[in-house]
């Protein structure tokens, strides 16, 4: 920090002190106003611009150095000058000693906070670019943000002093009247009858109901703005339409009928969307069946002689199909028709906010609704990588209708997708090769987790080549080959068949959303506020196609506050809730997540400590001869508040559900500790960590002393 910053803290440290020390605050109160005001009004008769100029000098200081006071001196000034005089008077001073605070917090924070958080804030950045003054605007009619709060935080943000100056002025007033005609009558109460008079109960009621009709003006302004150029319909054919019936379509459409709204549900493709027919169901029959094949590995393990699990890999996706087959009721058209939805077939675009046309072959309808959430999930990327389009690609679309294993694999990505199908397709006996250009597979994870991952693939068969950057595919003669680039050496991979997994896009390709100039991220999901509405209130995105997480969990999670938002947003609105979200990688070992990991911790600045216990010592662990892996505690330094955990282990995606409960329900280690486990069981891990984090806390001063009293009674 530099002098001029030294200075200037220092002073104001000193003004803020002495305001406490010297108890001015006994002067910004009502009652010290009330009884001073007839010899207030007295000296005010004498000399109305003293009196006036001291007012508005104390009120700027006041607002300047954030100090309480300030609704109160805005009361006192109606109360002392009239309405007009102290709507002027106030206006001007409150708005000056805003940009004051503002310039301040500026001057003082601004660099070392963006510096700091720069990246985190770069969303609020540039949406205070874009939007500051209407954001500030917002915050100064709906008073439910402290006013100095706003003053000190809107000068950590890129926006204009000037800016800042004129809507404060603005977006105060309406505030500053409601505040100042209540003065004015708090001015008039001579008596206890006057406490009740109708003017001061209808002022005081205004000041009450002003944040409610400050919101409403705001969001009519708002909507004004967005919805020009629209024509909305009379009336509505439903009250949702919700389109894709993956994990959040469906949970959508199960809320709305659920609550009796007319809803209708549109999916182009299969019931049940990626989850049940391409993603999590398929994908975990198929490691089912690799985990059972690779007990032929493990025989030895286990006491057998041998184990052989002889098998048609073309059966093994029958029953990947039969799988698919049997959950399928329950995304049925039939049940969900059962449950009153109204589902249809074709693909949906949006025409208007309130309008979409589903095509089905040559049929074409228009339905209109007075809400609409988009569900539309996300596909599989595919990297431009130059000779890919002559490749017969895998995806996860795809790959389940392959009858035949491929021999020579090329998996390219190393996140959870990757992981998973490079291990399976290695045990079932591919020759798998798995390209990542990053130092490490399962980047979003603990680096001991990907450690443990990586050996565990490796053990598999599978050749983890990380630093790989796959750079182009060419078929020489009978080879498909692909080229990789490891630090600056080209190597030739030959493979039979490759399995692109190196992200996922959303779905928003002719949705109609260009037409709607309705906004998307830069890596294509919907842009969407924490109430998950898009640029247009009735228009709502969740699950793949908004972000920012992509499991079938989160999907529902957020359809939940899509659809009650959708439906009941004009009485109560809900904002999401990420705090706590947990997920899982199900190779083996499982890697189970929720909460901070150690790296993100770091990056975050967070004060913690880590507690670790090594799943290699549970009883249950090693009579299952799964004794690998651990658990990894992340708690706010000194306290046993848990603030993240990583579970890698058999089954680490059910042990982690204890401590999802434990956060989201504010338990700490102490209660995990503290409650029973059944013996032997791999649960035992989620209480063996807590009293890992116990005994690095015992109380040793206390201990000592109880030594002592033993000692004293042998
Ligand atoms: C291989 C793999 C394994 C996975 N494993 C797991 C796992 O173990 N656990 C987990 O939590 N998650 C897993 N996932 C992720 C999970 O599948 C997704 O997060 C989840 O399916 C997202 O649900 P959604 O409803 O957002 O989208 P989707 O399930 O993709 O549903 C979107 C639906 O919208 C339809 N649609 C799109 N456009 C239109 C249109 N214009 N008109 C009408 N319909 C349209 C699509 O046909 C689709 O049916 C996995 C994903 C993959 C690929």
């Amino acid at each position: 920090m530099n002098v001029k910053k030294g200075l200037l803290l220092v002073i104001f440290a000193a003004l803020i002190l002495s305001y406490f020390l010297f108890d001015l605050g006994q002067y910004l109160s009502l009652d010290y106003i009330k009884n001073q005001q007839a010899s207030f009004n007295a000296l005010y008769q004498e000399n109305p611009a003293l009196i006036l100029g001291g007012f508005f000098i104390i009120y700027v200081v006041v607002t300047a150095l954030s100090l309480p006071g300030a609704a109160i001196m805005t009361l006192a000034a109606g109360a002392l000058f009239g309405f007009w005089v102290a709507l002027v008077l106030v206006s001007f001073a409150s708005s000056m000693g805003a940009t004051l605070a503002f310039l301040a917090s500026r001057f003082l924070f601004h660099d070392a906070v963006q510096q700091r958080f720069g990246e985190r804030l770069k969303k609020l950045n540039d949406g205070v670019r874009k939007d500051g003054a209407f954001y500030l605007f917002t915050l100064r009619l709906v008073p439910a943000f402290p006013f100095f709060v706003i003053n000190l935080v809107m000068g950590l943000t890129p926006i204009k002093v000037r800016t800042f100056y004129w809507v404060s002025q603005v977006g105060m007033l309406a505030g500053t009247a409601v505040y100042v005609l209540a003065g004015t009558q708090l001015g008039q109460v001579e008596s206890a009858s006057g406490l009740l008079s109708p003017e001061l109960i209808g002022a005081f009621v205004l000041l009450g109901i002003f944040p409610w009709i400050a919101k409403f003006i705001m969001a009519q302004l708002q909507a004004r703005k967005v919805y020009r150029g629209w024509q909305k319909p009379d009336h509505f054919d439903r009250n949702l339409i919700v389109i894709g019936a993956g994990s959040a379509g469906l949970v959508s459409a199960y809320i709305a009928a659920t609550v009796k709204a007319k809803v209708t549900l549109i999916e182009k493709h299969k019931m049940g969307g990626d989850c049940l027919n391409t993603g999590c169901v398929p994908s975990k029959a198929l490691i089912k069946s690799a985990r059972l094949a690779w007990h032929d590995k493990e025989a030895d393990k286990y006491g057998f002689d041998a184990i052989r699990s002889d098998f048609r890999f073309s059966n093994l996706m029958a029953r990947v199909h039969r799988v698919i087959e049997k959950i399928e009721p329950h995304d049925s058209v039939e049940r969900y028709s059962e449950l009153g939805v109204d589902c249809r077939q074709g693909e949906a675009r949006i025409v208007s906010p309130w309008e979409v046309e589903i095509r089905n072959g040559d049929n074409i309808e228009t339905l209109t609704a007075r809400s609409i959430i988009i569900a539309t999930g996300a596909r599989p990327f595919v990297p431009p990588i130059p000779g890919i389009e002559d490749m017969d690609i895998l995806t996860s679309d795809n790959l389940w209708e392959v009858q035949e294993q491929p021999k020579r694999l090329v998996v390219l990505g190393g996140g959870p997708i990757g992981c998973e199908l490079a291990q399976t397709f290695a045990r079932l006996g591919s020759q798998v090769m798995q390209v990542e250009m990053l130092p490490r597979i399962m980047p979003r994870e603990d680096d001991d987790a990907a450690a443990l991952v990586t050996a565990s693939l490796q053990a598999s068969g599978v050749a983890v080549m990380t630093e790989h950057k796959a750079v182009r595919f060419a078929r020489e003669g009978d080879d498909k080959v692909l080229y990789v680039d490891h630090n600056g050496e080209e190597k030739r991979l030959v493979f039979d068949a490759v399995l692109v997994a190196v992200g996922r896009r959303a779905n928003t390709d002719g949705l109609g959303l260009d037409e709607l100039n309705l906004p998307t991220n830069g890596n294509g999901t919907v842009t969407v506020n924490e109430l998950l509405q898009s640029r247009y209130p009735n228009i709502y995105a969740c699950g793949d196609v908004a972000g920012p997480y992509q499991f079938t969990h989160t999907a529902a999670h957020q359809a939940w506050y899509a659809s009650v938002n959708a439906l009941f947003g004009s009485l109560k609105r809900f904002t999401v809730d990420y705090r706590v979200i947990p997920w899982a990688t199900f190779t083996d070992p499982e890697v189970a997540r929720v909460g901070l990991n150690e790296q993100e911790a770091d990056q975050q600045g967070v004060d913690y400590e880590v507690t670790r216990y090594g799943i290699d010592d549970l009883d249950r662990a090693i009579a299952d001869s799964n004794d690998h892996g651990f658990v990894k505690v992340i708690t706010a330094r000194g306290s046993d508040k848990i603030l993240g955990v990583t579970i890698v282990g058999a089954g680490a995606g059910d042990l982690i559900a204890e401590y999802v409960l434990a956060m989201k329900h504010g338990l700490g280690l102490n209660k995990i500790l503290g409650t029973i486990h059944i013996y032997p069981t791999m649960a035992e891990a989620n209480k063996f960590a807590a009293g890992e984090w116990k005994r690095a806390h015992k109380p040793e001063g206390v201990l000592r002393w109880v030594e002592r009293f033993h000692n004293w009674r042998r």
